[in-house]
């Protein structure tokens, strides 16, 4: 799929706009329009409804966005969230140093001596490929190389190389050479103030996740919520980063949203969370259309790890633009709890009174009075009925997910021997779940068509369109994704029976009308296609 010909139609059709277009638009900044915005929202109740509202055992939270600053030192935000970054003197451009890529290939002569010359590609990210295509063009690489000579070639990023070699770098946007400086860290949060003086007293942060918000609230819920391990707390919002480098669409953006839950479990059971979290998480997706060949579940390996993890996921998306992360799932250990009691001087540890419970109905007295007598001076019983959770943290991106969603939903297909270009989203994720049209725009079928409209309208987004060939109506409603199209036609008015389409197959059946409202409700319900007399299939 060709990523350009995906953001055209995105514009296109309404679903995803540059911000402020008008006046050039931003870098880093998208709006989401029509129907971008009913796509993004299902997929944000989707994931709301099946983390939080169907379950027992996680609850919802909205936090402010801008929190109290100690929060970010608390998080490790203020001191480490920084990627490397690179500068062109000349151009200005900026570059982040992870991702600058290189590929060095080294001609030298026989015998060790000296190179006899060096040839550098660079790129950013998978510009590299690019890069390489450059590489080949290069005579030397395509005659090959002179007896007595040899070439072995390298890659890699900015920050495997000696701070020498990076300084004769060239930059990959102005080709001018050595202009690069040396990776320099910087901070990704976005900085503002709260109040009328702006000083560093009033320094204030807009979070780079959601997640902290919820760690900051976690002694408010156990107090409130009537909450008991293993339980969860997850909210959906926009975060904030300011990201070097934003691209590939709206992949890497400087304002996104997010959609965390942070599960919170005793210790000895946070390897079964860790695995199930991250089983059920990559399943999610795949039931919502993303194909498993596309799909990866990826471990990181123990040197990936941030200290505090003891283990973490990706699930990893193939785009157009590469194969790149989605979702991540962490198992943080007790390190955001217990870094936030100590910034905060709060006790947040947790008392898990079913477990003493438990544990002292199944004691003997005397060992009972033993475990009394070891943990004598203690208001409450130690680990493992007193301790500070751990926390599995399955952390999505809802534009990534739109993205992944839409990509994977883009097709071009030929009906009738008509090539047409569609979405076939999930019916659950669809923006519009139905198009109802009259066959022609006379003898009582616009009419009829309306109340059907009406009816399905009080219940899901639905469009009513009575302009135009029908088949053309049809191919807008394939390009929008509506995974349903109802026509009103002179059989109608005769028997009270409608077409029904299907915009996977081009299928058509024909159900009562007063069928209608149920057939779409099996159907976003997962149930199959309804039955009733075929009349066409595959074509129109
Ligand atoms: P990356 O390595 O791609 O920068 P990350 O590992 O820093 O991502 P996390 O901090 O784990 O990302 O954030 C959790 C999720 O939030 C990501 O999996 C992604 O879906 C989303 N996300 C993070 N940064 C961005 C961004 N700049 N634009 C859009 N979504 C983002």
């Amino acid at each position: 799929m060709d990523m350009d010909k995906l953001v055209s139609l995105c514009k296109r059709r309404g679903f995803i706009f540059p911000s402020s277009e008008i006046y050039g638009g931003i870098n880093g900044f998208w709006d989401y329009g029509p129907l971008g915005v009913e796509l993004k929202r299902n997929i944000k109740d989707a994931w709301w409804k099946d983390t939080i509202t169907t379950r027992d055992d996680v609850v919802g939270l909205d936090c402010s966005i801008i929190m109290h600053p100690k929060v970010w030192e608390a998080s490790g935000h203020v001191g480490g969230f920084s990627d490397p970054m690179v500068d062109c003197r000349d151009c200005k451009g900026r570059f982040r140093a992870d991702q600058l890529t290189f590929i060095l290939f080294v001609l030298s002569t026989e015998g060790g001596a000296a190179p006899a010359k060096n040839i550098f590609f660079f790129g950013s990210g998978n510009e590299l490929e690019v890069a390489e295509q450059h590489a080949k063009k290069i005579d030397k690489l395509t005659n090959g190389v002179k007896p007595g000579e040899s070439l072995t070639r390298t890659s890699g990023t900015f920050l495997d190389l000696d701070p020498e070699v990076r300084a004769k770098f060239t930059c990959p946007t102005c080709n001018k050479e050595a202009t690069l400086t040396e990776p320099r860290n910087f901070n990704l949060m976005f900085e503002s103030h709260a109040g009328a003086i702006a000083d560093e007293a009033n320094k204030v942060y807009l979070r780079p996740e959601t997640a902290q918000g919820i760690f900051a609230n976690f002694r408010n819920v156990v107090d409130t919520g009537r909450v008991k391990t293993p339980f969860g707390i997850a909210q959906v919002g926009k975060s904030f980063r300011n990201e070097i480098n934003p691209r590939n669409f709206t992949f890497r953006s400087r304002e996104f949203e997010q959609m965390e839950l942070e599960f919170f479990c005793h210790p000895e059971e946070s390897a079964h969370w860790y695995k199930y979290w991250r089983d059920t998480r990559y399943q999610w997706y795949v039931t919502h259309g993303l194909k498993s060949s596309k799909l990866t579940l990826r471990d990181h390996d123990p040197d990936e790890l941030a200290f505090y993890s003891k283990a973490t996921a990706d699930i990893e998306y193939d785009f157009p633009f590469g194969i790149s992360e989605l979702e991540g799932i962490a198992h943080r250990g007790d390190y955001d709890l217990s870094q936030h009691q100590k910034f905060s001087g709060k006790d947040l540890s947790y008392f898990d009174e079913d477990r003493w419970e438990k544990e002292k109905a199944g004691m003997g007295m005397t060992s009972f009075k033993q475990y009394l007598e070891k943990n004598k001076g203690a208001e409450k019983p130690g680990y493992p009925y007193q301790y500070v959770p751990h926390v599995i943290e399955p952390s999505a991106g809802a534009d990534r997910g739109t993205l992944a969603f839409l990509c994977e939903a883009y097709q071009e297909d030929e009906v009738g021997g008509e090539l047409r270009t569609v979405l076939k989203f999930h019916p659950r994720l669809a923006p519009i779940k139905a198009a109802v049209f009259p066959l022609v725009k006379k003898d009582g079928m616009p009419e009829k068509a309306e109340a059907i409209y009406r009816e399905l309208k009080r219940h899901f987004n639905v469009f009513f369109d009575e302009k135009g060939a029908i088949g053309r109506r049809y191919r807008r409603q394939d390009e929008a994704g509506t995974p349903f199209g109802i026509t009103v036609d002179g059989q109608t008015l005769q028997d009270d029976t409608v077409t029904f389409r299907d915009r996977d197959s081009c299928t058509q059946w024909r159900v009562p009308a007063a069928g209608v409202l149920q057939a779409v409700r099996d159907l976003l319900d997962g149930q199959p296609i309804p039955g009733g007399e075929k009349v066409s299939e595959g074509s129109e």
